[in-house]
Parts: C-alpha cells; structure tokens; sequence
C-alpha cells in the first residue's frame, strides 16, 4: 500500500493557515497543539495509503479541535439515569444554602483559621466540629478529603503495623476499583480476614483476636447485597467483643445516612447515629453521598480518638479546603433545623411525588411522538447506597432501532443530557432532573429522534 506521509504538509503551514483565517487571537500554545493533534491523525491514516485531505480543509480541522479544546473540560449534565447520587455525574448536588456558602467563602477572606475574638490562630475544624456533633450525637467529630482517606487515616492512625479484622465478605470493591484490602495494606495495617463470603459470626472475630490487634473493620457493603443463606455479626456484639479484647471497633458506613430512609418508601440504610449507638468507637462515612453535602470524609465517634486524629500529621496532608468546610457546615445545619426533606436536593429528589414523575415521564415521551410511552421504573439512590432497592418511578421510554444513538446525540447537547439504555429502549428518568430543565430535555429528545443533533 502506498505511503502518503510526504504529501502531509507541516505544523507551521497549518499555523500560517489558522493565522492567515483571522485566528490569529487562538493562543499559540492552543493553535500548535490541534494543528498537531490534527496532523498526528492525518499521518497514521496516510501511513496506510489514506488520502491527505487539503491545506485549507486542514485549517478548518484545526479549528474545529482548538475550538474544541478551549471548551472548559467539566460541563454541566442534566441527570436522567435515574441515579441519583451518580458517582461518574459528580455524586449530590448541594443546596441553595450550602452553594451560597461556598460562593461567599470563595469571593474574599474568612476566619477561616483565626480567632475573631481573640485575635490570635483558630483552627479550621473548628468550623464543621459543632455542627458534627449536633447532627450526629457524636461526641465528637473531624472532616478529611473523601471516606477512602477516613478509612486510611483511622487505620494508619490506630492499626499501623498491628491486625485489623474484617469479615471475608466485608473485604469488598466499592467502585472504580476502591477495594478495602487495599486500603488496609496501604495503611501499613495487617489484614486478617475471617469468615466466608456469605456468613461470619462474632466467634470468628474472637477467635481470629491477637495480642497485636488492633482493630475490627466493619464495611457496609454498601453496592452490592448478598441474600440467601448470610449471617453478619451484629455491630453491637462486634463492639462489645473488641472492647472487651480491648480493641476497637472501627465502622466503614460508606453513605452518611442521617434520617430513617424507610419514610421515603425505601429499604432501611445503616444510620451513623445507630452505629454510635451500637457502640462503634470510629464511625466514617462520605459528605457526598446520602448526606448530600461535599465531597469529604466524616469521622466521627470518641472524644479522644478523634482528638489524636486531628493533631496527627496526617489530618494536615488530607486536610479539606474552605469550600468544603462552608459547604458541609450549611449541609448540616438543614438536618438540625430539620429541614432536609425539602432543602437537600438528594431527598428533595427521593420523595419527590409519583404523580408528578408520571406527568414529567409522560410530557417527554410525547415529545418522541409515536416512539415514545411513560413507563413505570425504579431510581436508584447509587453512590453505595441502598443496594440493588430505589423508589418507583416513571421513565420517558423511546423505542428505537438503535437507542445507542440517541444516547449519544443527548450527550452532545450543551447542556449533555444523560440517559440509559435499557432492554433496548432509550430511557429518561425525571426523578434526578430540575423542572426549569423539562422543556429542554423534551426538545432536545424531539431533536435526537429526528436526527437533528
Ligand atoms: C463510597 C464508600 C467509600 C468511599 O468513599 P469516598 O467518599 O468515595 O472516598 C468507602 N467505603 C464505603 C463502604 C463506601 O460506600
């Protein structure tokens, strides 16, 4: 096969080119790199006889990428999945409360780490640390950069170089390749895995105690259930054996659940205050899950523990910003005000009403004309929580040859609009998506099926 790499013309042509058409304004830097880009992609397929399209169609192609890349990378995305705490979509959206804390901590200057009173250094946990203890019971409690560096900094902080038991079928993968066990051995604690997958008593715990344990691990299997023929060991009775081994009970919730999920038609989730009251000694959980709040991680429980938590040096490297401390510290004051039902956007969602899912399914779907039908469904908490339950909900369902397509063309749109593909229909769900957002989806889905996009 013929190689037409020599008739591909220079970086510096396409550049004069991209110049010449009045782009001179495009950043150096930005213009080489598509013209790059461009040239790099027209070579290989020249290498295997391809056709060099010419200079000016070039130009425009490396316009086209420049323009590309000037586009700021993280877009907004209308959530229709029909999960709503979507790990890949950025988990929980935050309040209106929790948005205009941050703005305002974000515009200038705050007492972040200063006394106002005295004048002399404060600290920044002293911000969250109240409003913890308030929404939790907890005597007491401190905030790091996600619940994965919770787990590593509690474990680290109390279990270096000693043993820490977990049930076999606790040693679990959360997502994008999180896995426990390795957590654990990147803490420097020693693993010590008991019972089988399905069933694991507290005997297997004591019996597995040495006298260099420094821990039992418990993690809420928060994205998958086992059923069947299982047997967990009651937090209660794990507590009460590490204490009286004289251990510690360490708690990996996964989600912050705070309120009784059974109110909102769902199964029950493990709350962090049933865990303080089971006797956990270290309660961790995410900011950005049930909770609703930030990205951050909770850890909560015994004065003293986490007191040698926050004066350890690690609490320093995984130490949150301004933004998270002001967003987390609104987040929480709705659960003491007992206003998280209709401020916090997660459950704002959950308990949103059937009809009106059904009325919203049902508008889009007619936007697909004959396609399309409003279908009863399930929403998804997600993010590692009520595994494998949701709340009934109604879809906009659209019927195609190939759904993938019409996937696709919803991503394109500015704002993307996300949807899933399932039992070869194209779904919407509107449970996760603002109302002022409903017109645009329906003209959008109108568009896609047309093949205007
Ligand atoms: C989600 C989850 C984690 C990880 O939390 P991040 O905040 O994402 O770091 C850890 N443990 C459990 C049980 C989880 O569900």
């Amino acid at each position: 096969m013929a190689d037409n790499r020599r008739q591909v013309p220079s970086v510096e042509r396409v550049l004069a080119g991209l110049r010449a058409n009045g782009h001179a304004q495009l950043p150096e830097s930005l213009a080489t790199e598509a013209a790059r880009t461009v040239l790099a992609r027209v070579r290989a397929k020249a290498a295997g006889g391809g056709g060099v399209p010419s200079l000016e169609e070039l130009v425009e192609a490396a316009r086209a990428e420049a323009r590309e890349r000037a586009r700021p990378s993280l877009r907004r995305v209308i959530n229709a999945t029909g999960v709503i705490l979507q790990t890949n979509l950025g988990r929980s959206p935050l309040s209106e409360r929790a948005i205009g804390a941050m703005v305002e901590a974000a515009a200038g200057y705050s007492n972040l780490e200063f006394d106002l009173e005295s004048g002399v250094r404060g600290s920044r946990h002293d911000h969250v640390r109240a409003m913890i203890r308030r929404a939790t019971g907890a005597e007491d409690g401190m905030v790091v950069n996600n619940n994965a560096a919770a787990l590593y900094m509690a474990l680290q902080v109390f279990a270096r170089g000693r043993e820490v038991i977990i049930s076999r079928g606790q040693a679990v993968e959360i997502g994008g390749g999180f896995r426990i066990p390795d957590v654990l051995r990147q803490s420097g604690a020693i693993l010590t895995e008991v019972g089988t997958t399905n069933r694991t008593y507290s005997r297997d715990y004591e019996a597995a105690w040495t006298d260099t344990t420094a821990a039992i691990l418990r993690v809420h299997t928060s994205n998958f259930r086992v059923t069947g023929f299982t047997a967990e060991a009651p937090l209660a009775e794990l507590a009460a054996a590490a204490h009286r081994l004289g251990g510690l009970l360490i708690d990996d919730i996964g989600s912050g659940c705070l309120i009784d999920t059974v109110r909102y038609g769902m199964a029950h989730e493990p709350t962090v205050q049933e865990s303080l009251a089971a006797g956990a000694d270290l309660v961790l959980f995410s900011g950005d899950k049930l909770l609703g709040g930030p990205q951050c991680g909770i850890i909560v429980g015994r004065a003293e523990l986490v007191d040698r938590l926050r004066s350890h040096p690690l609490a320093r490297a995984l130490r949150v910003d301004k933004l998270t401390i002001a967003a987390l510290n609104a987040t929480l004051r709705a659960y003491c005000e007992g206003t998280e039902a209709t401020e916090i956007p997660v459950w704002r969602m959950l308990g949103s009403d059937l009809a009106g899912i059904k009325r919203r399914a049902r508008k889009w779907a007619a936007a697909a004309g004959e396609f399309g039908a409003a279908i009863p469904s399930r929403s998804m908490a997600g993010g590692g929580s009520l595994p494998g339950e949701g709340v009934a909900t109604w879809c906009a369902a659209v019927r195609a040859a190939h759904p993938e397509d019409i996937a696709a063309a919803l991503r394109r749109c500015e704002p993307a609009i996300a949807g899933r593909v399932e039992d070869g229909c194209f779904l919407l769900d509107p449970r996760a998506v603002e109302r002022e957002d409903d017109a645009y989806v329906a003209a959008r889905l109108r568009q896609a099926i047309h093949g205007e996009i």
